[in-house]
């Protein structure tokens, strides 16, 4: 056979790329590769990977749409490209958790749960819920089949039951004799002369040819039958036939069967005449001994989302909304006293609580005792009443529901209300008649129920009979390739009931990676943004594999990426710099991962090879005596083990451990709930926990997250730094401005006067798309410059507002050296590493990073004299190594104004120059939880048991303390 000659590797060509800052570039990209894609923050990562190669490539995918589809493309908008070649469908996979569906869940959104649908309708056995038996659904032949199967020689009595109702029992027995239908549906008519119902029963048997009934085991000729003996009974036994079981006994029992499914609506008995076993068969689906039907599964049955198998009672949410015990006393350490029932707290319902006083002293519930001091039985006397002149806390929430005509009713209703495990079906969704099915002897509920890895487990272990075997095989391969890939991006410890909407980011990023895995597509191109967020540096090599198994399934993958391992691992690398902003959007270096090493400009290169690192500081900044700190005890939310932690005053802390190990559920859900509601600022759910102290040290808590600082186009950097002000009074103060009678406010575009009515200041409209994302459009009046022509006539230093607005941060910080008003703000900005960030960019367009920075910048800039706690949940994601010393010099000045950090990281950059780490684990899920080591960062790196440890180990050691240069 002839060798195929080698097809030149497919390639994505990209010429003059200018989206953003790219300054008009030129790239050959291998197809079916991983790339890498890396630079310092805002050199243009995302607007290649995202705003250019996968826009365009999601063009071309509506293209290949319907016409309906094609007709909005003209209105996207185009990326600024000359030219891109060699481009295959798209699919992006963004860390943004945007999935809206309140029902999602990790099993329904990996197509697993669809999977289970079918297994459990195909090869699901349904247990009677009277008895616990399987229910069979058994044909004549299958019947015939077991009989036959018992010793020969058996002799059998083979038969159907006839109920006696009194009645229209004769009736309906001759009626469903002749007709073949079931006795039930006979029409009822009563026999008056008819005698006894059983009589009459007995006679209309007869007549249809039968002679004989089972009475007490054995069979009796229904001429010697005493109807007056038999009165009590509900049931009658015909026998059909007496069979004794031999080998050629087979065609003559499956008749009898059937003549016996047909007299007796579907049932048939058959009893072993020598005092043995009673066999019972239906050929319809339900339990025989207990007269139960049941449904046969079919797979809308086992769906929540589908009204043949959702709940009625919480229709498929598995919860309902209720009164809140936790949002009606949600401190439980306050007394009764001191209003621990907060609603009663409000001057209108005080009465209320007057009530409840007058009735305690005779009821024995204490008032100055903490709420959570008080008995289960006190507690149930104040919330259920007395059934008389006190009607308890519910009562009064039952009084309010019947005013809930007036708003203010139902909108103090609402702070009470939460959610709560629906009673109908205990949080599982389903129907009853869904969970009486099994597999391998569990429900679907369940199975769902499961984590990742036990469901594993299960499916693993699970035998199917050969029978079962042929009809579900491929459906259970299926399933357990699934859960291998959600376990291999790391999510082992995830249950498949978990709603997708409580994920975090890089959890829903990597079941999205694991469902494209799962779906198997080829000649895909996929881009990633930071896949390895959220990741402890023990799965990135897991993270990794699953990235080339995409590619070797044919596809390519484009992965923006900062973390080294990452960053060596690509098969090819684009690295994109020098710097951010308008000093970026130029290629560094393109070519094999490995061929970077030599490159002499690139910073990348600098910090792979150590030229530039983070170094480990000399000295950390002690920890102050023991009583300096903010002490947690027994914190038990989610997986949390009753752990006390504390956080010293002044420092900065790492909170570390592999994912689902707890960080988020301690640092958000229990610490700064609690300490925020201390202060006065929360009135949601708080995280389980006994006690928390040391709140007196700290005037607040500030959660600095990567939301953005504003959600429209008219909030920007200067404005949210409130450094806009002084610019528009500068500009209203101009010779210009005065002659046109132009004040400061007509320099801002979030009040009319000033700016473009048509856009009112935006500069761009919303074009609403019926299917896809809104697309934005520059506004025609004003040309996107969101001002009238008279405002933008006005100069300072040659400038209008404009000009001004489109400068980066250093540009204006020489532009306004005249006016420290101004300088003072924009430098902060500058001084954190955003000094390429242009004063008007629109909060709309700045990464989570960036409007996370520009919130420190915000707080370095107020007012001193106040010690508050910074919370900050991975901070550096979206940064490279060289932003990261930037941030760390943020954090150094925070720490030396006075305040506390608190930040969850798994970059070894920022554990090892943290002044103390906390450090849960040792696993994710129900094997994490608990304090693996806290203490400083040399002292994890010296625990065994500490998978943060381990590495830690390593950075230390490679540190060569020396000082960190800027380039
Ligand atoms: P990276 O992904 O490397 O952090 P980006 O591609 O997000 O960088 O940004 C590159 C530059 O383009 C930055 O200066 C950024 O502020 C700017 N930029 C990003 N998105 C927009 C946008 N939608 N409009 C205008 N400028 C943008
Ligand atoms: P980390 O932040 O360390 O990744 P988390 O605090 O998010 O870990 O999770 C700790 C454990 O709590 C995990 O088992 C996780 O599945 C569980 N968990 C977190 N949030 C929720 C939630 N909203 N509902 C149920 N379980 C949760
Ligand atoms: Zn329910
Ligand atoms: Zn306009």
């Amino acid at each position: 056979m002839p060798e195929p000659t080698p097809a030149r590797a497919p390639q994505i060509i990209v010429r003059g790329a200018r989206t953003h800052n790219l300054k008009n570039i030129d790239l050959t990209l291998p197809q079916r590769q991983l790339i890498v894609v890396t630079g310092v923050s805002g050199s243009g990562k995302s607007s290649l990977a995202f705003d250019t190669i996968y826009a365009e490539g999601q063009r071309r995918y509506v293209e290949s749409l319907s016409a309906y589809a094609r007709q909005f493309l003209d209105r996207m908008e185009k990326p600024d490209v000359d030219e891109i070649d060699g481009i295959c469908p798209a699919i992006a996979i963004r860390q943004k958790n945007s999935l809206r569906n309140p029902r999602s869940t990790v099993g329904t959104q990996t197509e697993i749960h669809d999977y289970l649908r079918l297994l459990y309708a195909r090869a699901g056995r349904t247990i009677c819920r009277g008895c616990g038996n399987e229910v069979l659904r058994d044909s004549a032949e299958l019947a015939a089949r077991e009989l036959a199967a018992l010793p020969a020689g058996t002799r059998l009595l083979l038969g159907f039951r006839m109920p006696v109702v009194a009645g229209s029992e004769a009736e309906g027995a001759a009626a469903g004799g002749e007709n073949g239908e079931n006795g039930e549906n006979a029409p009822a008519a009563s026999g008056e002369d008819a005698g006894s119902p059983v009589a009459a029963l007995l006679d209309a048997v007869r007549r249809k040819g039968f002679r004989r009934l089972v009475v007490g085991g054995r069979a009796v000729s229904i001429d010697d039958a005493d109807a007056d003996a038999l009165a009590g009974e509900t049931e009658l036994r015909i026998v059909v036939d007496r069979v004794k079981v031999s080998a050629d006994a087979l065609s003559r029992l499956t008749d009898s069967i059937e003549t016996a499914y047909r007299e007796g609506g579907g049932a048939a008995f058959a009893i072993e005449a020598d005092g043995g076993r009673t066999h019972s068969f239906s050929e319809r689906f339900e339990c025989g001994p207990c007269g139960i039907r049941y449904e046969l599964p079919q797979p809308p049955l086992f769906s929540f989302n589908n009204p043949q198998g959702a709940c009625s009672v919480c229709h498929g949410f598995g919860n309902v909304i209720e009164l809140d015990m936790g949002l009606v006393v949600p401190d439980p350490s306050k007394s009764i006293r001191q209003n621990a029932i907060e609603p009663w707290s409000k001057p209108h319902y005080r009465s209320r609580l007057a009530d409840l006083k007058r009735v305690a002293r005779g009821s024995g519930i204490p008032l100055d005792a903490p709420w959570s001091e008080l008995t289960d039985e006190q507690r149930r006397f104040v919330v259920e009443g007395d059934g008389a002149a006190y009607p308890g806390i519910r009562g009064f929430f039952r009084w309010l529901e019947s005013k809930k005509y007036k708003v203010h009713v139902r909108v103090f209703l609402s702070r009470y209300r939460g959610y709560l495990v629906c009673p109908g079906c205990n949080g599982a969704r389903l129907r009853p008649e869904a969970r009486c099915v099994q597999v391998g002897g569990r429900t679907i509920d369940a199975v769902c129920a499961l984590t990742v890895a036990r469901a594993r487990r299960f499916f693993d272990a699970l035998a199917l009979t050969d029978k079962e075997a042929a009809i579900a095989e491929r459906i259970v391969r299926e399933i357990r390739r699934r859960l291998a890939f959600l376990s291999d991006v790391g999510l082992d410890y995830l249950t498949l009931d978990r709603l997708s909407s409580t994920l975090s980011g890089g959890e829903a990023q990597r079941i999205n990676l694991a469902t494209s895995l799962g779906s198997g597509l080829v000649g895909t191109l996929y881009v990633l943004d930071e896949p390895s967020i959220g990741l402890h540096p023990r799965d990135n090599d897991r993270l990794l594999r699953i990235l080339r198994q995409l590619r070797d399934q044919g596809n390519t993958v484009l992965v923006v990426e900062h973390d080294p391992e990452m960053i060596r691992s690509g098969d090819y690398l684009v690295d994109l710099g020098l710097g951010a902003g308008t000093r970026g959007g130029k290629v560094v270096y393109a070519g094999p991962a490995d061929g970077i090493g030599a490159e002499q400009t690139s910073l990348t290169a600098k910090y792979l090879r150590g030229d530039l690192e983070i170094a480990v500081p000399e000295s950390r900044r002690k920890r102050l005596p023991q009583s300096r700190a903010i002490r947690l005890l027994g914190a038990a939310e989610h997986n949390l083990k009753a752990i006390d932690v504390e956080i010293p005053l002044n420092l900065l802390t790492c909170v570390t451990g592999v994912s689902g190990s707890g960080k988020s559920t301690l640092v958000h859900d229990v610490l700064y709930a609690a300490i925020k509601r201390a202060k006065g600022g929360w009135d949601k759910r708080v995280g389980t926990h006994d006690t928390i102290d040391g709140l007196g040290l700290v005037s607040d808590v500030v959660l600095v997250d990567q939301a953005p600082i504003g959600r429209t186009p008219r909030s920007n950097p200067v404005t949210y730094l409130k450094a806009f002000d002084p610019i528009r009074e500068l500009f209203a103060s101009t010779r210009d401005a005065r002659s046109r009678a132009l004040t400061a406010s007509h320099f801002s575009f979030n009040v009319p006067g000033g700016r473009c009515d048509a856009c009112e200041g935006e500069g761009e409209l919303r074009v609403e798309m019926q299917f896809l994302a809104d697309v934005f459009v520059p506004c025609e009046h004003c040309d996107g410059k969101r001002f009238k022509p008279e405002v933008l006539e006005v100069r300072y230093r040659d400038c209008n507002v404009v000009d001004v607005l489109d400068m980066t941060v250093r540009e204006a910080l020489s532009f306004f050296n005249a006016s420290p008003k101004i300088g003072r703000r924009l430098q902060v900005l500058d001084e954190i590493g955003l000094g390429y960030l242009r004063l008007g960019q629109p909060a709309t367009t700045l990464s989570g990073g960036e409007a996370q920075r520009i919130k420190i910048a915000a707080h370095l800039m107020s007012r001193r004299g106040d010690r508050t706690l910074y919370i900050l949940d991975e901070p550096t994601t979206g940064l490279h190594v060289d932003d990261i010393s930037k941030l760390l010099a943020a954090f150094r000045k925070l720490l030396q104004s006075g305040h506390t950090l608190l930040v969850i990281e798994h970059n070894l950059d920022v554990i090892k120059t943290a002044d103390w780490v906390i450090d849960l684990g040792p696993e994710g899920g129900e094997a994490g939880g608990q304090v693996v080591a806290a203490g400083p960062p040399e002292l994890v790196a010296a625990h065994d048991g500490s998978h943060t440890g381990r590495y830690l180990r390593r950075a230390l050691a490679n540190g060569r303390q020396r000082a960190y240069a800027e380039p």
